[in-house]
């Protein structure tokens, strides 16, 4: 690291270097940091004053852009009243307004919600939810599609595509899940029903054994940037109707707009039982999430052993997130944010177009405000990033996928144009 420095200005910290965990890194070789003096609209600033344009949306949290005038006055407003308080025997109008709202754009059929404190807790919530709405010892298991991801607690982790995702690494210490492949058919391609098969062969042969069957629906984010056909998950509704097996759907990264519907489950018109949201429910400002149940489901804990709901932690329902959360979801559906998100889609399909003619290049598609480029070949991190901070682009790969997703509402044409064409260019330079 030749330009490891200690002035404030300087974009590498020495001791961030060497005592700060950063995601999946190692302290003895850890992939360069660049430190942030700041975010604005769809615009980070390095500590020494150069300016990334952010095709990341802070790994999809990022809707409005950063620094939003109206967000950051919900914050303060809300901090005036109380940043905190216990959600046990005690509540607030960010929670109950949150949640009159999150009711109205949901699934019809969910009218029960739980707040938790990140999407990985959602989804432990939202298991928990089925094996206690299941009331039943032996109907605990799960079934997903392979390159899945769920996030990084322990149930979350069992669900995650089982190579790409933790599964090598704590082996025996996690729950072993049942996987069929991940469908095939494409988003906007025909569908064929041999896609679906090995799914409803191991519902029908486990379904003793399942309380549920857990999935992102239409997009699976960060286990492979796949989007799949909405019939699956028709085909998928049916099967667990007919097997009395739980359907959670998995829309922490693609709900809020980010698919080019509200919700992914909308692509396919059919509801699940329990639905977990978060990354941009607060709009990228704050860690929440939420899930959702139907009464059917709330029945069943409500009227199973232990009688209720056995989750409660300590920031649940915390005032400020859904304070923000709260004017995030307003502000979204205050403006014509399918125009947008459809009008990002069109430009990240012609700005991404040259790089189908590029011969590492395997795939170039695009869904909503979500453009992938897959390479055949999995990207060198650090030679790529520091490249495209040259280039004024904030981009992270992983594996063998390049994608842009920037905050959808706030980019203006010409960002979105220089992010799709710094991408092909980096390609076509060999740094990808
Ligand atoms: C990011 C993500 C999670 C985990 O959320 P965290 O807030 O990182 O814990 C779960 N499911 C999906 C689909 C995600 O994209």
């Amino acid at each position: 690291m030749q330009d490891t420095c200690e002035s404030s200005a300087c974009v590498h910290d020495e001791f961030d270097r060497e005592h700060l965990w950063h995601p999946y890194t190692s302290t003895h070789n850890p992939l360069p940091t660049y430190k942030v003096s700041g975010a604005s609209g769809c615009v980070i600033t390095l500590a020494d004053g150069r300016e990334l344009i952010d095709g990341m949306s802070s790994w999809w949290c990022v809707i409005h852009g950063y620094n939003h005038p109206e967000l950051n006055a919900a914050a303060v407003e809300q901090i005036g009243h109380m940043s905190h308080v216990m959600f046990g025997g005690l509540t607030h109008d960010p929670a109950i307004e949150l949640g009159k709202l999150l009711l109205q754009i949901l699934p019809p059929s969910m009218k029960h919600i739980f707040y938790a404190d990140s999407g990985s807790v959602a989804v432990e919530v939202a298991m928990k939810m089925a094996v206690q709405a299941q009331n039943d010892p032996r109907r605990t298991n799960f079934a997903t599609i392979r390159s899945g991801y769920h996030g990084d607690t322990w149930n979350a982790m069992s669900v995650c595509d089982p190579v790409t995702g933790m599964h090598g690494v704590f082996g025996g210490a996690l729950p072993v899940r049942y996987f069929a492949p991940a469908p095939e058919s494409t988003f906007a391609g025909e569908w064929d029903d041999a896609d679906f098969e090995p799914m409803r062969r191991l519902i029908k042969e486990h379904a003793g054994e399942l309380a549920g069957v857990i999935l992102e629906p239409i997009v699976q984010g960060a286990g492979g940037m796949r989007f799949y056909n909405p019939q699956y998950l028709r085909e998928l509704r049916k099967a667990c109707d007919e097997h009395g097996v739980l359907l959670i759907f998995d829309e922490i990264a693609t709900g809020f707009g980010r698919t080019g519907r509200l919700f992914a489950w909308e692509h396919a018109g059919v509801e699940p039982d329990i639905m977990t949201i978060g990354k941009s429910i607060t709009g990228g400002y704050m860690t929440f999430a939420a899930v959702a149940a139907s009464s059917r489901v709330a029945s069943m804990i409500s009227e199973g052993a232990a009688g209720v709901m056995m989750h409660g932690p300590t920031f649940m329902g915390n005032p400020l997130a859904c304070a923000v959360a709260l004017k995030s979801t307003r502000m979204l559906l205050a403006q014509d944010w399918q125009g947008k998100v459809d009008h990002v889609a069109g430009l990240l399909q012609e700005g991404l177009a040259p790089a189908r003619q590029l011969p590492c290049v395997v795939d170039v598609r695009v869904l909503g405000g979500i453009g992938v480029v897959e390479l055949d070949h999995d990207v060198d991190l650090a030679r790529f990033q520091k490249e495209c901070v040259n280039r004024g682009v904030w981009i992270r790969p992983f594996g063998r996928n390049a994608y842009i997703m920037p905050p959808y509402l706030a980019v203006s044409d010409e960002q979105v144009n220089k992010l799709s064409s710094t991408l092909v260019s980096l390609i076509a330079d060999g740094y990808a």
